[in-house]
């Protein structure tokens, strides 16, 4: 079988055969790139005594060990941990090879070390959004670089974009995948683009501006700013008459949001809005997205590239693959990639529907496909959500419950103990920006019966904002992400800790500052 196709048909190819292809591809990326290079995948095959041969089918992947967030986090043992997932090349390996010489003769010894320095040499980076402390750093050579266009430009192409629109990329400016990515899928699709910087930089006027000026058919951002920015111009009374695409990244986006979204563009003169998620993570180097669907059907998943990587969705308890459309936890191997590589990465992120491999009802395409809602189980734990009041509370869930709240269009739990004494309840407060055709007494009740049913857990007081000083509490502008769940609770060890920050929010400085608990004294008391 031409191995090629996977590439010219990615789109187009049934299980058995995409598979067959996968594992053709994978033995010869092992046997070529990784193993040679990599300092520590070799050191690992040497260890269990593999070798990329044999690798025969996909199902021979197992052999290979899981790589957790963990094995990346460099520690004082390993202070250059992530430097050990990079690959560098040996030339006097690559000299030796038949390809090599052939290409040597024919273009030139110049020609060939021009074309392993665009192949291996590390040019850019990316990094984790650092829940952990320490942000891990992702390298990408020219290869990769031009593999985030050809990955971007299907991002395009399935959600059904097209060349002549324009786009705001309104990402953090930052070196994360989100921005970097939404910017070289334009320049690989050939769409005219204009990087906002998202709220950091022009703030929620100036990306409101930009707007008014671009007139843009695409949006590409956050779920929780693209939603300030849009309330943000329906309170300013703007028109935007072109919307045709909302693109969602960097964080979940729950079917509450979507709908208020479609809402919000209707109301700024766009009825017709496709609100599309895209799903990616620092270790895959790209993202994936859903194609459009009618409003009234649910989203067909994340369409899947087989050429670029192979997933997996494992049993996040043993560890072992699950059957098709199984739930379970997502693994990521590339199968094309240099600068730093993670074969069978465990992003700790659980899809609900699993991995499925008929053609897509919505499109056609015949690919793989992550179906259903994703959590990220990694956020949780680092939360420490499990005990609010002494009830375990999903974090995950109870994100969703409140997403998708029908009067509500912004919010932030926040999480503190009475008198601000360790010793005392945890006080669950409820912080709110309603929708203007609501009464405050309705949003309570509404809120108070979603939350008693789906959580078991009630918030102890709701407090209403309007939506400057809520933009203002979640930090849009402020911060990479908003802050939808903040933890005040004092940490009982030491008194003068700083209140934790939540997951949600990146490890970025600005991130890191508290919003103090402070006791408000009553005024004209000194
Ligand atoms: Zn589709």
């Amino acid at each position: 079988m031409n191995p090629n196709l996977l590439t010219t048909h990615w789109s187009r190819l049934p299980k058995e055969t995409l598979q067959a292809l996968q594992a053709e591809k994978l033995r010869r990326y092992l046997r070529d790139v990784v193993v040679p290079f990599s300092a520590h995948y070799r050191a690992l095959f040497q260890q269990h005594g593999m070798k990329p041969e044999s690798i025969r089918t996909l199902e021979d992947l197992e052999q290979i060990p899981l790589t957790t967030k963990a094995d990346l986090a460099n520690t004082p043992e390993h202070p250059q941990r992530a430097k050990e997932f990079v690959l560098i090349p040996d030339e006097q390996v690559l000299a030796r090879r038949p390809s090599t010489v052939m290409r040597a003769l024919r273009y030139g010894r110049e020609s060939v070390r021009r074309g392993f320095e665009r192949e291996f040499r590390p040019i850019f980076m990316t990094s984790t959004t650092g829940r952990s402390a320490d942000p891990v750093a992702f390298l990408y050579s020219e290869h990769d670089l031009h593999n985030l266009e050809i990955g971007g430009a299907r991002i395009m192409e399935v959600c059904a974009g097209q060349r002549d629109w324009r786009l705001i990329n309104m990402f953090p400016y930052a070196p994360h995948l989100a921005f970097w990515l939404a910017h070289y899928a334009s320049t690989g699709f050939g769409i005219f683009t204009v990087g906002s910087g998202g709220g950091k930089v022009l703030g929620t006027d100036g990306n409101l501006r930009l707007m008014q000026k671009v007139q843009p058919d695409v949006l590409i951002g956050m779920p929780t700013f693209l939603y300030h920015v849009l309330q943000y111009a329906v309170d300013e009374g703007v028109r935007c008459t072109n919307l045709k695409r909302l693109v969602l990244g960097g964080e979940k986006a729950a079917e509450g949001i979507r709908r208020k979204l479609r809402n919000l563009a209707a109301k700024l003169g766009s009825p017709k809005v496709d609100v599309l998620a895209t799903y990616g993570f620092t270790e895959s180097k790209m993202a994936w997205a859903e194609c459009p669907f009618p409003v009234d059907d649910s989203p067909s998943g994340y369409h899947l590239y087989p050429d670029q990587g192979i997933v997996e969705v494992i049993d996040p308890k043993t560890g072992l693959p699950l059957p098709e459309g199984e739930p379970g936890e997502i693994v990521f191997t590339p199968l094309d990639a240099r600068g730093s590589v993670v074969l069978r990465y465990r992003t700790g992120d659980i899809i609900e529907g699993g991995l499925v491999y008929d053609p897509c009802p919505h499109c056609g395409r015949v690919l793989p496909r992550l179906l259903g809602k994703i959590s990220r189980s990694s956020e949780f734990k680092s939360m420490q959500l499990d005990k609010i009041k002494g009830t375990l509370v999903d974090f995950n869930q109870l994100e969703h419950v409140l997403d998708d709240a029908p009067n509500v269009s912004s919010w932030q739990l926040e999480i503190r103990k009475c008198n601000n004494d360790p010793m005392e309840l945890d006080e669950l407060i409820l912080h709110v920006h309603k929708l203007p055709e609501a009464s405050e007494d309705r949003v309570i009740r509404e809120l108070n019966n979603r939350c008693a049913e789906r959580i078991e857990v009630r918030p102890n007081r709701i407090v209403f904002h309007d939506a400057e000083a809520m933009r203002d509490l979640l930090g849009v502008g402020r911060l990479l992400k908003e802050q939808k769940v903040v933890d005040h609770r004092p940490k009982p060890s030491s008194a003068s800790a700083p209140a934790t920050s939540t997951a949600s929010s990146p490890a970025t400085p600005e991130a890191g500052i508290p919003q103090p608990v402070t006791t408000v004294q009553p005024p004209g008391l000194k």
